[in-house]
């Protein structure tokens, strides 16, 4: 397999970096000291002579100026409710502002809330957005005890009162506690700890993103305040990380990723040093060796029992410090785990699902294929938003198609369907049947997560690679154009995914030749392409991406049709059961009902092949999305549109 490499920090941070207001070399020790970083940074970055490629093959983002159709409508609900709803509930900063917090992880919150509101502000510069993420910035900055920890445990149970040695104080699990109404938000002040260093994951996760758009000493000096209490109690030769936290250690180890991102922040190496020493205690525990089990090609359910979030949390982990030494078996790890839950673990609305058996641990991990039962999986929306943000992290690595489409299928299905209409409420878990999604207020992870998810996918609409303008989604939007492409923005119009065409308009500034491609959506037959009227062909490029080259001015505009495929997906699972489910292009199909039928096999068709079923399927006629099936009352229509209080989607019909 073509490794295609990276060795630098993505553009945007090279670029904030860069955009230091008085970036200038004042005197020489500062000029000294950046002659150190540089070369710290080169040993950090390229070990074996692939400079060249690597800088090459790195898929740069162009900002995104504005969204609309249902990308704009669904991150706009986020930002314009769940957002401030969170925010102006004091639920962010109140467990670190009035130690102890009321639940075992409240203090990830903040964490998450400050990475996807960043990114939010970044699209939309609303000054209130702004104003109220600098407020949470400093409040969070402020809690900071003089020995770095920041966190909102009570000093009892903290990660440093209780060393793996001999743990007294009660572990919290790692599902959701119910409190008295049942509700996933557990109101109980119960000393339960072992969610401290996650806290601590998710502080420099959304520190140091925020940082990277704002720099800021400060902010950077908190984080290695953080990073250097964890390494005083989980360094080399102190407390083993995976004695602490849940499912044998792989919710700690999920810190690996905020490790090397401080690391590529300060280029320090003793932060690297800690991030390698966390892969070989994870490599030591027998029962977590996610490395290990991944290289042998084992399965995902293995590794921390197989805790899905986490797991995939991991992997973010082990594909930035791929980034940052070149080592291919970090990479490598990477790769066999998706494939393995591409192959394996996924729904046809792109949800990794998961389900309580006697070998894992909780209805929160992954299961064999095998005991897959539509009546007992779910998701967890942290594991689609998990799962798209790794797979916008292996696309920014290689520019390769494909992972491009899981993040897009995963988004515009499952995650959607995680999101009430109301853009406050979300579920912690669906099931892609089921009468009524559980939408609720509740502050759990879940709903902190998905709007990382979208704004990552936002992030990521168009961009550069190897000199091409490089359109990623057909999604209507803005985007600014840098001078090699001549400047001015790029705007795409049209309904996608609803409806399948799009319409790509060149305003730039000044005339420039160049490379135009665009990402074919997943499960598209045929693609029409017409540069101002004419129709041509274009070519697919080895990243999977359709091109065009020319010489391009204002006022050009690229037509776009698409031929979406319709498609029946067999699932076989437990007992040999075996159920059907389609798909429309990257739109999962299913019947929105307000009751469960009475599960009866399907259609008596002799045969189950897939593609006597599609024979069934007949498109309305006043809909580009909307199918019925022959002999039956069954109305099947995009998923993530079953969702609602008084309704749910059946997507899988039993055979
Ligand atoms: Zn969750």
């Amino acid at each position: 397999m073509k490794v295609i490499l990276k060795a630098a920090e993505s553009s945007k941070e090279i670029r904030s970096r860069l955009n230091f207001k008085n970036y200038k070399i004042k005197n020489f020790i500062q000029f000294l000291l950046m002659f150190v970083l540089m070369l710290q940074f080169l040993t950090c970055n390229n070990s074996d002579g692939l400079e060249n490629d690597i800088v090459q093959n790195e898929w740069k983002s162009l900002k995104t100026i504005d969204e609309d159709g249902l990308l704009g409508e669904k991150v706009n609900l986020w930002r314009n409710n769940r957002l401030f709803y969170i925010e102006e509930s004091g639920y962010l900063i109140d467990g670190f502002e009035n130690r102890p917090g009321i639940h075992p992880w409240q203090g990830e919150h903040i964490g998450k809330w400050i990475h996807a509101t960043t990114l939010a502000y970044s699209v939309t510069g609303n000054e209130k957005i702004k104003k109220d993420l600098d407020n949470m910035v400093k409040r969070l900055l402020a809690t900071q005890l003089p020995n770095g920890y920041m966190g909102t445990y009570e000093s009892s149970y903290t990660f440093m009162a209780m060393p793996e040695n001999g743990v007294t104080t009660k572990l919290a699990d790692d599902i959701q506690p119910a409190n008295k109404k049942g509700n996933s938000q557990a109101s109980d002040k119960a000393p339960c700890g072992g969610w401290d260093v996650w806290t601590l994951r998710y502080n420099l996760y959304g520190l140091l993103t925020y940082e990277k758009y704002f720099p800021n000493d400060t902010i950077v000096e908190a984080c290695r305040k953080m990073g250097d209490l964890l390494i005083d109690y989980y360094g080399k030769g102190k407390y083993d990380l995976t004695r602490y936290g849940t499912r044998n250690g792989i919710s700690s180890t999920t810190l690996l990723e905020s490790i090397v991102m401080l690391h590529k922040r300060t280029m320090d190496k003793k932060y690297l040093d800690f991030a390698k020493h966390i892969v070989d205690v994870s490599e030591n525990n027998s029962k977590l060796r996610l490395m290990g089990t991944m290289l042998e090609k084992g399965s995902v359910v293995e590794p921390g029992d197989g805790k899905a979030y986490q797991l995939m949390a991991n992997l973010l982990g082990y594909l930035l410090l791929y980034r940052c030494t070149d080592n291919e078996e970090y990479l490598q790890t990477v790769l066999n785990a998706w494939d393995d839950i591409y192959h394996n673990h996924l729904l046809v609305t792109g949800g990794p699902w998961s389900r309580k058996m006697p070998y894992n641990g909780n209805r929160e991990c992954f299961a064999y294929p095998e005991d897959f039962d539509m009546d007992k999986i779910l998701v967890e929306g942290c594991c689609d938003a998990t799962w798209i943000i790794l797979n916008i992290q292996l696309f920014e690595l290689t520019g390769d198609a494909k992972y491009m489409n899981q993040a897009e299928v995963t988004l515009l299905n499952d995650a959607y369907e995680h999101q009430s209409t109301d853009g406050i409420e979300y579920c912690y878990y669906t099931n892609p049947n089921e009468k009524l999604p559980h939408y609720e207020k509740q502050f759990h992870c879940c709903a902190s997560s998905l709007p990382r998810g979208f704004e990552m996918f936002s992030d990521h609409l168009a961009g550069e690679i190897n000199k091409n303008l490089s359109v990623n989604s057909f999604s209507p939007s803005v985007i600014q154009l840098t001078n090699q492409f001549g400047g001015g923005v790029l705007k795409i119009e049209g309904n996608y995914p609803l409806g399948s065409s799009a319409k790509i308009y060149l305003e730039n500034n000044i005339e420039k030749k160049f490379t135009l491609e665009f990402r074919i959506p997943v499960n598209t037959r045929h693609v029409s392409v017409f540069v101002n009227g004419e129709k041509i062909n274009s070519t697919i490029n080895e990243r999977g991406f359709a091109e065009i080259s020319r010489s391009w001015k204002k006022g050009d505009m690229v037509a776009i049709d698409l031929d979406y495929r319709l498609k029946a997906h067999v699932q076989s699972g437990e007992n040999g059961n075996k159920w059907i489910a389609f798909t429309y292009g990257p739109l999962a199909l299913a019947q929105k009902i307000s009751e469960m039928p009475k599960e009866e096999p399907f259609m008596n068709i002799p045969s189950t092949e897939a593609s006597e079923f599609l024979k069934m399927l007949i498109k309305s006629s006043d809909s580009e999305t909307e199918f019925s099936i022959k002999g039956t009352e069954i109305i099947l229509i995009p998923y993530y549109q079953t969702g609602s209080k008084a309704s749910g989607p059946r997507t899988y019909f039993k055979l």
